[in-house]
């Protein structure tokens, strides 16, 4: 049976079909919540988290959501209400970044990373504060936006000006939306071994560069950010809003673009 931080919480992770979205699915269930896995193109990933969440002893249901559509957000809120009857926690994770020099940046690639990044995490935020406010419940929101919410990252501007604007927007929604019980709040990892990183863990003097300069001396696990994430959308969390928390083994203290 299980037992936990977050038991008799509903939580809806956006792209938690890999990665650190994923992990943090994975250990709100074994902190005793049930889960909505949202995945927009690994149906069977996405069944394996499910299945995997499920073990824990909680309830855990799969959805089909691309967050850059208001609608499948819309769909993914009620979802939850149906399956579950009402919804505590929103997790805004799907996130996608495209290499490209400034002056390279085409209109799809930055649609594609503000439409998933920034205008998804927006609008599902809005579907879930919705239904929070018709029901008269509490929540919380945490986006999982990055250390580039801060940092400068060359040749990812479009990603920057998304996790640049998530983190205002959050800063926004705790001031708006702290008189309704809702608290918001941003984690923001520094690099974690996770899909986003393939690249750059296969390319060895890039990832000696970067390890060079964390000072923990290793990328981060999905598991990292994961206990951030369950202190934040439990009791432990509750006048906790407004804030963004860094989780980077140092590195935001100790960067140098090569
Ligand atoms: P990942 O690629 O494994 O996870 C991203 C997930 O989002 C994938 O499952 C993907 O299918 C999903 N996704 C992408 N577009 C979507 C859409 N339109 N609708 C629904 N789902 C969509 O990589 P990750 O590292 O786990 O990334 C998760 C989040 O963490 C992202 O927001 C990313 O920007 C952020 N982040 C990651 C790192 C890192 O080093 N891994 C660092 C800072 C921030």
């Amino acid at each position: 049976m299980a037992s936990g931080r977050l038991l008799g919480k509903t939580a809806i992770v956006t792209g938690s079909a890999s990665g650190i979205g994923q992990g943090i699915a994975l250990r709100f269930a074994s902190e005793g919540a049930n889960v909505v896995i949202d995945f927009r193109s690994h149906p069977e990933a996405g069944e394996e988290t499910r299945a995997k969440a499920e073990a824990f002893g909680v309830k855990a249901i799969l959805v089909h959501a691309d967050v850059s559509k208001i609608s499948d957000t819309q769909n993914l809120v009620e979802q939850a209400w149906t399956q579950f009857g009402g919804c505590d926690v929103l997790v805004n994770n799907a996130g996608v970044e495209k290499h490209a020099a400034f002056l390279d940046v085409t209109e799809e690639d930055y649609d594609t990373v503000l439409d998933t990044n920034l205008k998804g995490a927006f609008f599902l935020t809005q579907a879930f504060v919705k239904r929070l406010q018709s029901a008269k419940k509490p929540g919380v929101v945490i986006n999982i936006s990055s250390v580039h919410e801060d940092m400068v990252f060359p040749n990812f501007s479009t990603y920057c000006a998304s996790k640049g604007g998530i983190r205002m927007v959050m800063r926004d929604l705790a001031v708006e939306l702290g008189p309704m019980g809702i608290r918001v709040n941003n984690i923001a990892p520094g690099a974690i071994a996770t899909p986003i990183n393939t690249a750059l863990m296969a390319d060895k003097p890039k990832l000696n560069a970067l390890l060079a300069n964390i000072p923990l001396g290793r990328m981060g696990t999905t598991d990292d950010v994961a206990g951030l994430a369950v202190f934040l959308a439990s009791e432990d969390g509750g006048y906790v809003t407004g804030s963004t928390f860094v989780v980077d083994g140092g590195l935001m203290r100790n960067y140098h673009e090569q």
